[in-house]
């Protein structure tokens, strides 16, 4: 009797688990979309809502590009477009099954796509959202005058998508294939946002700077977000174009490219459940604007427009994260119950000899137009030393990291790092080969949590991408990926704060979560760009303990630090700046004890 106790309690708790888990309650919403499909509810609900699942497929694209990735498109009807013409052209003129269409759609949108997003990615910010309105005019107009495509006319008698004798093209039947594929695209983009290429992703909308020092490649992932937003919107054509049955330019023209943007900013465009609530609204507001407007006015006319450009005006000052930001405070957040218990632990890298030389800088270089920041500074690091960089602000301290540390590009000089000639690579190739570093102002992802942050500093120890990230099949390599994410965080006395919001965190916790990123990379030499400003004296003890183990069990730092305690406590060699020159280089005592020095920090003549 009593050995059945432990299990009988263990059952509510075990229902609970299953009920929490993330496939059940997804296998739930499909369950409900179905039953929608077979309940009583008038059809013009059902043809509203096959409206509706046709944008939500363009808008989830704009979730990831725009919301998450920060770049704003104003073409994606254009590549909507693409969907539909390439599936009725094909279809009608060349008598290809729509089951084909599909594919030549994606592969030529994948083409467009990728050249769209070749020329201007490259671009910083504004570009993309010029470029993007310059495509969708053109690929208007060139819909509308091209004579095979039925010019502004379009092609009609498309045919019906057929499933065995069964036309799933409308009504019900084309509610569920559309929101079928509505939900698998949003569960997959769900799935997406929580992984190593998330993190990418995220990372390179917060600075490209430090995503790229984190190794990744930030030109690969905008242009990858770019064709995969596109690859949405042409599968939405798709099933638009045998839906109506005909097509014609004027859904695929600029003004249904800006519409499109304004459903996923008015429900939340970072947000996937926000951005799709926004396109129900926009279409019920629409609807009912349409109808009362006219009234009101006494004319005809598409005054709604006009009100959404309003309200547009009005979330975007008010609401700046949409109307999701209205709901979504009140939903419980995600269990977050990661286990890792059975993760294999990540492969390290080897590291150098205590003694041998890690770093050697020699006659660095840079020029900032007539400023010359750094100027011809040389110095080295052997495995297992702590050397500080000091100097006033201003002296070319932070510069100097950077040009290290890839960042910036120098001007003359090279810099070697164990033996191998490092200088001209980019920063994600000197990440790489084992150098991390933290970031003077801090650079992290503000909305995840600390566990998260501190994974991305293991970005390139993991091998999954995209695609397997979509179809969850990277779980084992993720739950290492954060087992060593705590795992460091603990070690820097942060086991405490894994699940806050990095955003939260005051400064002191947020340089240390920073130092902790860098340590996730497995590396053999460690720049700190002044980790304890903002620390308490308590913290920077902890600090400066932090340090020392690091150096006890063989790594290499290169400090940069005001607070001189700390320096001259932890740094075994100092090498002093001053107006982008090296004033000198020596012991902590040595330092102390120069005449130079402090003539450079108190400002007197020497
Ligand atoms: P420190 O970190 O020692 O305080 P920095 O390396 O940040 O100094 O700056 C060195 C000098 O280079 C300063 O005069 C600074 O204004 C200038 N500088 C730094 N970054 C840039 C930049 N991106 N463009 C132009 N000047 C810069
Ligand atoms: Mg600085």
């Amino acid at each position: 009797m009593t050995a059945s106790a432990p299990s009988a309690a263990a059952r509510p708790a075990a229902l609970q688990h299953w009920l929490h888990s993330a496939t059940v309650q997804r296998l739930a919403v499909f369950a409900c979309m179905l039953l929608y499909a077979v309940a009583p509810v008038p059809d013009f609900w059902i043809t509203q809502l096959n409206y509706i699942a046709l944008y939500s497929l363009v808008i989830l694209g704009l979730v990831l590009l725009t919301g998450i990735g920060g770049l704003t498109s104003f073409g994606q009807a254009a590549f909507v477009g693409i969907g539909a013409y390439s599936s009725a052209y094909l279809s009608v003129s060349m008598g290809w099954s729509p089951w084909l269409t599909v594919f030549a759609g994606l592969f030529i949108t994948t083409l467009s796509a990728l050249v769209v997003g070749w020329i201007t990615l490259r671009m910083s910010g504004h570009y993309l959202p010029l470029a993007t309105i310059a495509w969708g005019l053109s690929l208007y107009y060139l819909m509308g005058n091209v004579d095979a495509l039925g010019k502004y006319d379009g092609i009609q008698g498309v045919p019906a998508l057929m499933l065995g004798g069964w036309d799933v093209s409308q009504g019900r039947s084309f509610f569920v294939l559309a929101w079928g594929l509505v939900l698998l695209a949003a569960f997959g983009l769900l799935n997406l946002l929580d992984s190593r290429s998330g993190r990418a992703i995220r990372a390179m909308r917060s600075s490209v700077l430090m995503a790229e020092a984190m190794g990744v490649n930030t030109l690969r992932h905008k242009i990858g977000i770019f064709v995969l937003a596109a690859l949405l919107a042409s599968v939405s054509g798709w099933l638009f174009a045998h839906f109506q049955r005909t097509v014609n330019p004027s859904p695929f023209g600029l003004r249904m490219g800006i519409e499109y943007l304004f459903m996923a900013v008015l429900g939340g465009v970072g947000f996937v459940w926000g951005a799709l609530g926004g396109a129900v609204l926009t279409k019920l507001l629409e609807d009912q604007l349409q109808v009362l407007l006219p009234k009101l006015l006494g004319t005809s006319g598409s005054y709604e427009v006009i009100v959404f450009g309003v309200v547009l005006v009005l979330v975007l000052k008010y609401l700046p994260d949409g109307m999701w930001s209205l709901v979504g405070r009140f939903l419980p957040g995600p269990a977050r119950v990661p286990d890792w218990s059975h993760a294999p632990a990540l492969a390290v890298r080897s590291k150098p000899a205590a003694g041998a030389s890690v770093l050697e800088v020699q006659d660095l270089r840079k020029q900032f137009g007539g400023l010359t920041a750094v100027k011809d500074v040389s110095f080295s690091i052997q495995a297992g030393q702590i050397v500080g960089l000091i100097g006033p602000n201003g002296a070319g301290k932070s510069t100097t990291f950077n040009l290290v540390s890839g960042v910036l590009g120098l001007t003359s000089g090279t810099v070697r790092f164990r033996g191998e000639t490092i200088s001209g690579l980019p920063a994600r190739e000197i990440a790489r080969r084992g150098m991390g570093r933290t970031f003077q102002h801090v650079k992290m992802i503000p909305e995840l949590t600390v566990l998260e942050n501190v994974a991305l500093g293991a970005q390139l120890r993991g091998r999954k991408g995209a695609l397997a990230s979509m179809l969850r099949l990277d779980r084992t390599e993720e739950q290492s990926l954060l087992r060593e994410a705590a795992r460091q965080l603990e070690r820097i006395g942060m086991g405490h704060a894994l699940f806050e919001q990095a955003g939260n965190l005051a400064m002191g916790p947020q340089r240390l979560m920073e130092i902790a990123r860098a340590l996730c990379s497995d590396p053999s030499l460690l720049l700190l760009d002044e980790p304890a400003a903002g620390l308490r004296h308590q913290e920077k003890q902890a600090l400066a303990g932090v340090l020392r183990q690091l150096r006890a069990e063989g790594m290499s730092i290169l400090l940069v630090e005001h607070d001189m305690g700390l320096v001259m406590d932890v740094t075994d060699r100092i090498v002093v700046m001053e107006f982008g020159t090296r004033l000198m280089e020596g012991t902590p005592a040595e330092v102390q004890q120069s005449p130079l020095v402090r003539a450079a920090y108190l400002g007197v003549e020497h």
